[in-house]
């Protein structure tokens, strides 16, 4: 651990999760776009900022890859992805609104008061939680939250490769970091507790209608990125 790092006010990795500590830290770097869609992300000045050696930023970088955030290219090293396309934004809608209104209706079908106490407590941590200490972590922590509960609507809904093939697309992963400097997310925490009511009262139709609901009004919040 040099003490470099610590007068530039990095904050250090502690030793027994050197690897989860540097791949929280690039992640959020890649969420907020500090590292930019694209950019150049060199393992030698990653492991020089954090201190640590180049091993657990490979790692770490490897795992991000399979998350679908960055990218590693032949001669050229590791990249952070490049950000959406308008078409892939649109194919990536479509995709999730064949999806997920369909499965919405199903999981209400299949939902026990165990299954939906889940879901309740995953859509509650999206609006509570401990304070965040910076916007970066609010964002990635609103990002994994959502992500949580639109999962927990597709295994609830049992279709494991429905499920997969959403997880695939790293839907949330992408979503996030275009939506970084819009506005954030009171609408979509209202849209989620509708879906709630909805399930809450076993009404399928209606669940169905939220979700969809929800993922066009996402789409339409999320498209002023594009302009
Ligand atoms: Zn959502």
């Amino acid at each position: 651990m040099g003490s470099a790092a610590e007068s530039q006010g990095i904050q250090m990795v502690r030793p027994a999760s050197i690897v989860d500590g540097v791949h929280d830290s690039i992640y959020e770097r890649i969420m907020s776009l500090e590292i930019a869609p694209g950019a150049r992300i060199p393992v030698d000045v990653v492991a020089r900022d954090l201190g640590v050696s180049q091993t657990p930023v490979r790692e770490a970088l490897s795992r991000l890859e399979r998350e679908g955030l960055v990218r590693k290219a032949h001669l050229i090293g590791y990249s952070a992805a490049p950000q959406l396309s308008r078409k892939a934004f649109e194919d990536l809608f479509a995709f999730r609104l064949l999806l997920e209104p369909e499965c919405a209706r199903i999981a209400t079908q299949n939902l026990t008061p165990d299954s939906l106490q889940e879901l309740e407590e995953a859509a509650a941590d999206m609006g509570h939680g401990e304070a965040p200490v910076d916007r970066n972590s609010r964002y990635s922590r609103f990002a994994r939250a959502d992500a949580h509960f639109h999962d927990a609507i597709l295994k609830i809904a049992g279709n494991e490769v429905i499920r997969q093939a959403f997880a695939d697309q790293h839907v949330h992963l992408h979503l996030f970091r275009l939506m970084f400097h819009s506005r954030v997310t009171q609408e979509a925490l209202e849209e989620h507790e509708n879906l709630l009511a909805a399930f809450r009262a076993g009404d399928g139709a209606r669940a169905q209608a939220a979700m969809h609901e929800h993922i066009s009004r996402s789409r339409d919040r999320l498209m002023l990125a594009f302009e």
